[in-house]
């Protein structure tokens, strides 16, 4: 059934319009969005709907179909930051960073697997976000609701997200990747296609969730915040390399190590972009292999099962492969060529199952568009 009969079966009325964002894959730049760096994602193909009807009152009704309870009822007048059930968070935090000042009806339905480092959450904001502007006329640029989105998650949420999954969920296109600053969020479309080069992108998803999430990339921020205290600087971005192996003998060993990630990482994004622009994927997925090293031994935030779909994707052939995301679970990318994919997969498959771990799930990663609307009815 499609979300709008659901939405009018629930509400007994019909949406004034239903909008879709995607969710994300990074190909390369992680960790580095909070310190001002250089990162690459794409849109997936999997998106959040979010079917939406204006109230004459100040009644705000929400409802989620991948969440059990029917309906969550609050009104304008209640929002508060960090109140309401989890899930609900995330859509009232946009209707208060937006400012809005009617009631809403909104049913959510999704196709993004939630925690698996696809970044559901941004496609939840996004979806909602871009329902707002269009059903109220607001008039925000994609870049403004990339703004605002994030500043719901940081304060009404409270999770303390840079700003790359909101800016990808909205400004995505097909058939490129988003090459993103995120000191001044200018960014540049990049052509990415795998297809056409007998490749495809395989997101695994690991289905492991470690306990560490929260603390560990709280941890990972402070310290790099430390790393720009004792450097003087505005933030990493600002750091090089030589200016850093300088200072080594000076710096905490971990926070040295830190840093190193955030360094080189940048640099691996530019050196993946001239090697997507030469079609140079050999490179590109060498440059995937040293991420996730970096991402594993200096920033030290991946698991056992990412390094496991990591290493075997590495083995059964894959050109590269690399955790994505926060890390401590979520999932992993592996650069495959068209005919080696089920090879791949099925190799992770069985060193999944002789570990004891969690069955992997599988998703194609297509660079696809982003937030937009999918009917419009008033
Ligand atoms: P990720 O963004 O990597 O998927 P997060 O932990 O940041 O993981 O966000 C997942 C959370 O976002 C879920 O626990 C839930 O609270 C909320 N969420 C995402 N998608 C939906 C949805 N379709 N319906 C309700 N809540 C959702
Ligand atoms: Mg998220």
């Amino acid at each position: 059934m499609s979300i709008f009969q659901d939405f009018q079966n629930l509400f007994n009325a019909s949406p004034n319009l239903v909008s879709a964002a995607p969710g994300r894959v990074n190909l390369i730049g992680e960790h580095v969005d909070y310190n001002q760096g250089l990162v690459l994602p794409f849109a997936i193909d999997s998106v959040t709907y979010c079917a939406l009807r204006l109230r004459d009152d100040e009644k705000i009704l929400l409802s989620s179909k991948q969440v059990e309870s029917k309906i969550y009822e609050t009104s304008l007048s209640n929002l508060a930051p960090k109140t309401g059930p989890d899930w609900t968070r995330y859509i009232l935090g946009v209707i208060w960073s937006l400012g809005i000042k009617r009631g809403v009806e909104i049913l959510i339905d999704s196709e993004v697997p939630q925690g698996a480092g696809l970044s559901s959450s941004a496609a939840l904001e996004c979806s909602v976000a871009f329902a707002l502007n269009e059903a109220l006329s607001l008039g925000l640029t994609r870049i403004e609701l990339a703004q605002l989105t994030q500043r719901a998650e940081n304060e009404f949420v409270g999770v303390p997200c840079g700003i790359m999954d909101q800016t990808i969920s909205l400004l995505g296109k097909i058939g490129h990747a988003l090459l993103l600053d995120c000191r001044d969020l200018t960014s540049k479309l990049i052509t990415v296609d795998f297809e056409e080069n007998g490749l495809r992108l395989l997101i695994i998803d690991t289905q492991a969730h470690h306990a560490l999430v929260d603390g560990g990339y709280a941890k990972r921020r402070a310290q790099c915040e430390e790393v720009v205290g004792f450097f003087g600087l505005i933030s990493l971005r600002d750091l090089s390399a030589s200016e850093l192996e300088k200072k080594k003998m000076l710096l905490d060993s971990t926070l040295y190590s830190r840093a190193l990630h955030v360094v080189t990482e940048i640099d691996r994004v530019n050196a993946a972009v001239s090697a997507l622009k030469r079609n140079d994927f050999k490179l590109l997925g060498e440059l995937l292999n040293q991420s996730h090293d970096s991402l594993r031994f200096q920033y030290q935030v991946s698991c056992p099962e990412l390094d496991c779909a990591v290493e075997i994707s590495q083995k059964s052939g894959a050109l590269g492969a690399r955790m994505i995301g926060g890390g401590f679970g979520g999932s992993a990318i592996a650069l495959v060529k068209d005919g080696d994919v089920g090879m791949v997969a099925s190799a992770v498959e069985r060193s999944f199952a002789e570990a004891g771990f969690k069955s992997p799930r599988f998703f194609d990663a297509i660079p696809s568009e982003g937030a937009r609307l999918i009917d419009r009815r008033y």
